[in-house]
């Protein structure tokens, strides 16, 4: 499952950021996930509560801030929300789009307890 490897590398992060804070214990993390990186996120944060078990991370909560996608026409600049990644301008209907955010994956912030 894609989610569980996806669960595994924040797992990993958590570890490293806790050995280099001092942190025994952690109790939130907070993810940025793009739109467009087609992660689920409630099948992440089962696999989190999976992968965490027996880990300084056990029973952390995972809040997961879905980043929409957000594009800007090629051709008339305008800049809008994009259902999925191929759709039109709204504005001149134009084909280009540059995608702005939606690919977002990153750890924002880590809590502990103390
Ligand atoms: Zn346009």
């Amino acid at each position: 499952m894609h989610e569980l490897s996806i669960a595994q590398g924040i797992l990993d992060i958590i570890q490293n950021e806790a050995e280099k804070n001092a942190i025994e214990r952690v109790s939130v993390v907070r993810l940025k996930l793009g739109k467009l990186t087609a992660v689920e996120p409630s099948s992440l944060s089962f696999c989190f509560e999976l992968i965490t078990k027996g880990t300084l991370a056990e029973g952390a909560r995972l809040e997961i801030e879905t980043v929409p996608i957000t594009g800007r026409c090629a051709q008339c600049g305008k800049e809008f929300i994009l259902e999925d990644p191929f759709c039109n301008c709204p504005g001149c209907q134009g084909l280009k789009i540059d995608i702005l955010t939606g690919r977002e994956f990153y750890i924002c912030e880590i809590e502990s307890d103390d």
